[in-house]
């Protein structure tokens, strides 16, 4: 049976390659649930979903790492989130009708790559920006990897409805010249996976199906799973910083301030009372230049 969300690292024995195979399933239908995505849009969501956890399985980080796709295009957004543990949500905007066989580039258009580790705990967050250079995720990420971390990464992804999965492949840094030869036997083999592999086999079936000449290494499975960060605490702090007149002026249209989470549409009220709390409790914010009565 196919091992679902969940992600499994293998490594070449005889190589410095290491590889992944991610496959979300509830995961990825709970972000579907939230919004009703157009179906052009919904493939490039799964894969930067399917992507992010990939990669992100690549790199040390603690906290956050946060994938955007900022485009001039009828889609302007598409963000997802992977924890170092990873719990991951998703979400995008559009405007207008998408036609269904539109590419990344058609939907985006020009655009930039938004990389974004977030330590949490009040850390920096460490950001990186780049061009959006190739017509789907997998080229953009690939390019991504290349330019700015230097390292050799080749990314198959697939989505639909029920899923999103991928399968990436990286040369591990320092690795000595002979192992060239490797590299490029393990991406030849890697390039043959089809969508409908990813999507419907189990992650071993999938490395014994492409690689099974190769000496491989399998480690545990991890478990992925959806969450959201948001928190009636993370909104309080937002409308806090935004200042105690602007607070009450949102108040003074319709006596409430709602907000809802894009991520999982979780809704947000404060009343007249909540707002007034929300400064009584942090004095010190309070621009000196606004009155309080
Ligand atoms: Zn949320």
């Amino acid at each position: 049976m196919k091992q679902t969300d969940s992600l499994q690292r293998f490594m070449f024995e005889r190589a410095a390659v290491r590889g992944e195979i991610i496959h979300l399933d509830v995961t990825w239908k709970v972000v579907l649930e939230r919004r009703d995505y157009p179906p052009a849009l919904r493939v490039v969501l799964g894969e930067l979903m399917a992507a992010a956890a990939l990669l992100s399985a690549t790199m040390k980080f603690t906290g956050s790492l946060i994938m955007q796709i900022q485009g001039g295009g009828p889609v302007k957004l598409l963000v997802v989130e992977c924890g170092a543990d990873l719990i991951m949500r998703a979400m995008a905007h559009w405007e207008g009708d998408l036609a269904e066989n539109m590419d990344l580039s058609e939907l985006v258009g020009e655009g930039r790559f938004v990389m974004t580790i977030d330590p949490k705990k009040g850390k920096k967050t460490y950001q990186s920006i780049v061009d959006l250079e190739g017509d789907s995720v997998a080229e953009v990420l690939e390019n991504y990897m290349r330019r700015s971390e230097q390292i050799d990464t080749r990314i198959w992804l697939a989505s639909d409805i029920n899923g999103a999965a991928g399968l990436l492949l990286q040369k591990l840094p320092d690795s000595p010249e002979a192992d060239e030869d490797a590299w490029n036997r393990a991406v030849h083999l890697g390039a043959t996976v089809k969508a409908q592999e990813l999507l419907g086999l189990p992650a071993r079936e999938i490395i014994h199906r492409l690689f099974h000449e190769e000496d491989i290494r399998l480690f545990d499975s991890s478990p992925v799973t959806f969450g959201c960060t948001c928190s009636r605490e993370r909104v309080t702090n937002t409308l806090r910083m935004l200042g105690y007149a602007e607070v009450h002026s949102l108040l003074d249209e319709t006596g409430y301030i709602e907000a809802d989470c894009e991520f999982c549409n979780q809704h947000y009220v404060f009343d007249a009372v909540d707002a007034e709390q929300i400064f009584a409790s942090s004095e010190a914010v309070v621009p000196a230049s606004n009155t309080r009565h």
